[in-house]
């Protein structure tokens, strides 16, 4: 048993062999209550990485309910919360909740969008990285929130632009960014860099840690272990006082007033047509989520047209008769509600 006062709740973005370790060390620390963030499912290919799907029977199943079942059976002193979902298609008063959101993630693209959550909502996050070309080499980095250095203020200025432009445009973009996916890292490194992550971390949270900084080491020759300090970048979007945030039940028009609108972060697909066989249908999915999976419905094709790509209804809007979650919306969401403009968007 722990003797150290509770550490309250956490979440671990991304469960691969990173998130594996992390969760292993959440589990040891006894953290009152983890989220189990993940859309995928355990492959046999991720056995060779990641401890606990060799579990019997984890080929499969969501990775997120896999971690949760061996969770509650090996570390009952934690409340462990399986989310089998992209982290944008999480609502923001279940991340709200968290003290520190742990990053095991490999893609930029999703890291990006949890530093908007993470300046959006104010939460810190402790964000691990690896590096296999050139030796093994790992970085564990801290993001204290909107006052500090976010992953946004990292990129390139074309880099963000890129990102940025997928992510809100209603109209397709010109090209959405390549970026490699998966990592080839050893076991070794894995456990390193979470080990890491969750020490300072927690070492970070505790102290408060204003400032943005990252530990980086390296394993093999020239061996290397240094804290560097990361400053916000100015031109970085995300650190603007954002506009107060509101959970929403029941219809959206509950919550408005004539003249006020709601809003929310990453657009939905709400009606597409398949331009092979012309059916038009409501896919009530996030934009990007629908650019990658999107299928027709009636002939299972994937060229499709999105006709209406929304992130704010306005009063007076037949759709705002729905509740969120009708409209594909995250459960427990936050949203803001602004004056609104009365003049409509046409594409
Ligand atoms: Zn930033
Ligand atoms: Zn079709």
């Amino acid at each position: 048993m722990n003797a150290e006062p509770a550490l309250g709740r956490a979440a671990i973005i991304g469960l691969g062999a990173l998130g594996n370790e992390l969760f292993r060390q959440l589990g040891l620390l006894a953290v009152e209550e983890v989220l189990l963030i993940d859309p995928d499912r355990v492959e046999p290919s991720n056995q060779a990485k990641c401890a606990f799907f060799r579990a019997p029977g984890a080929v499969g199943k969501p990775k997120a309910d896999v971690l949760a079942g061996i969770g509650r059976e090996w570390f009952p002193e934690t409340r462990w919360e399986p989310l089998a979902a992209e982290i944008a298609d999480v609502g923001w008063q279940r991340l709200q909740a968290c003290g520190l959101l742990f990053c095991g993630l490999d893609r930029d693209s999703a890291r990006l969008e949890v530093a908007r959550i993470s300046t959006r909502l104010g939460l810190p996050v402790c964000d691990g990285g690896m590096i296999t070309t050139g030796g093994a080499a790992g970085r564990v980095t801290w993001f204290p929130g909107r006052g500090a250095a976010c992953f946004c203020c990292r990129l390139t200025a074309r880099r963000r632009r890129e990102y940025l432009q997928t992510w809100s445009s209603a109209a397709h973009p010109c090209r959405v960014p390549q970026e490699p996916g998966g990592w080839s890292a050893t076991p070794a490194l894995a456990a390193a860099t979470a080990a890491l992550q969750v020490h300072y971390g927690f070492e970070w949270l505790r102290r408060g840690e204003p400032e943005a900084r990252s530990v980086e080491f390296r394993l093999d020759q020239p061996l290397r272990l240094e804290e560097v300090r990361i400053p916000l970048d100015k031109s970085c979007p995300f650190h603007a006082a954002p506009p107060p945030l509101a959970p929403v039940s029941g219809p959206l028009s509950n919550a408005l007033r004539p003249g006020q609108e709601i809003a929310w972060e990453w657009p939905l697909c709400l009606r597409a047509r398949c331009l092979d066989c012309g059916a038009e249908f409501e896919p009530r999915l996030r934009v990007t989520r629908f650019r990658r999976e999107g299928a027709c419905p009636r002939c299972g094709r994937r060229r499709l047209l999105e006709l209406d790509n929304r992130n704010r209804i306005a009063h007076g809007d037949p759709l705002a008769r729905q509740a969120p979650e009708d409209l594909g919306l995250p459960a427990e969401h936050l949203y803001s509600i602004q004056e609104g403009f009365l003049v409509e968007e046409t594409e």
